[in-house]
């Protein structure tokens, strides 16, 4: 039985997640290094490997920290340019983090960055996809369009619906604010603001969430929502109704709400 994966804090609102086998330790997006030390310290674990979603610096800024005094792989996408990456990997690969015997498979999610991607271990029901789906919302389009990002959720939510969405940031509760502003009316959407508004007070993480959650309450997961696309329209009138235009019109809204 393998545990489950722990988010070390870092910055305001990022989280790195880390798993462990015996006291092999595997992280994921090491923006920072310090709570990394920290938390292998305070565990007993040593670093085997780490893995990267994209290139952002909250997402790659402690690698050379970390692996300036260890021979430890890393895995990132090849797509793009990540400090001492040691294997690149595309949509399609399969890895098995050096330190375990889980396997992931890569899938190409572009839209906040063209080289994004995700990893997912089937057995666990593990995704850990940096910032690209979040808990209630989406990432920004920094480099992709919205049909790209469209359709990598879309590939993400065809995933079980029991998978846990490890993502990279405590978004919910802005994230289901704006949800809950698009639907108003939708009682699943404010049943989970006020469970996350309850988390929050109580200074508690609100990862990681379920597919399963998301689909039903997530609205960059319901472009294809009657409702969702009625509010759409009355807050951008003329921007179209199809399931894409829906899509960006949300990310439009939500870039400004
Ligand atoms: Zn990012
Ligand atoms: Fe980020």
């Amino acid at each position: 039985m393998t545990a489950s994966p722990i988010a070390i804090p870092a910055f305001n609102d990022n989280y790195i997640w880390a798993f462990h086998q015996q006291d092999q330790c595997v992280v994921v997006d090491p923006g920072d290094a310090a709570p990394v030390e920290r938390y292998l310290s305070e565990n007993g674990l040593s670093l085997s490997a780490l893995l990267i979603t994209h290139h952002h610096p909250d997402h790659v800024g402690g690698i050379a920290a970390l692996i300036k005094d260890r021979d430890i792989p890393v895995y990132g996408p090849a797509a793009e340019s990540i400090p001492a990456m040691s294997h690149p990997l595309r949509d399609g690969d399969t890895v098995t983090p050096a330190g375990t015997d889980l396997s992931f498979s890569v899938m190409a999610v572009p839209g906040h960055t063209l080289g994004h991607i995700a990893f997912i271990n089937a057995a666990q029901g593990w995704l850990f996809c940096g910032d690209t789906l979040f808990a209630g919302g989406c990432g920004r389009l920094f480099e992709g369009t919205p049909e790209q990002m469209l359709h990598s959720l879309r590939r993400l939510a065809a995933l079980p619906d029991t998978t846990q969405v490890f993502c990279a940031h405590e978004y919910t509760q802005a994230n289901l604010t704006f949800a809950a502003a698009v639907t108003p009316e939708d009682p699943a959407v404010q049943a989970r603001l006020q469970a996350v508004i309850d988390l929050r007070q109580k200074g508690k993480i609100t990862l990681p969430s379920t597919l399963a959650e998301e689909k039903a309450t997530n609205p960059f997961l319901r472009s294809d929502d009657k409702d969702l696309k009625d509010s759409c329209q009355r807050h951008e009138p003329g921007c179209g109704d199809s399931d894409m235009q829906c899509f960006a019109a949300l990310r439009r809204w939500k870039d400004n709400f």
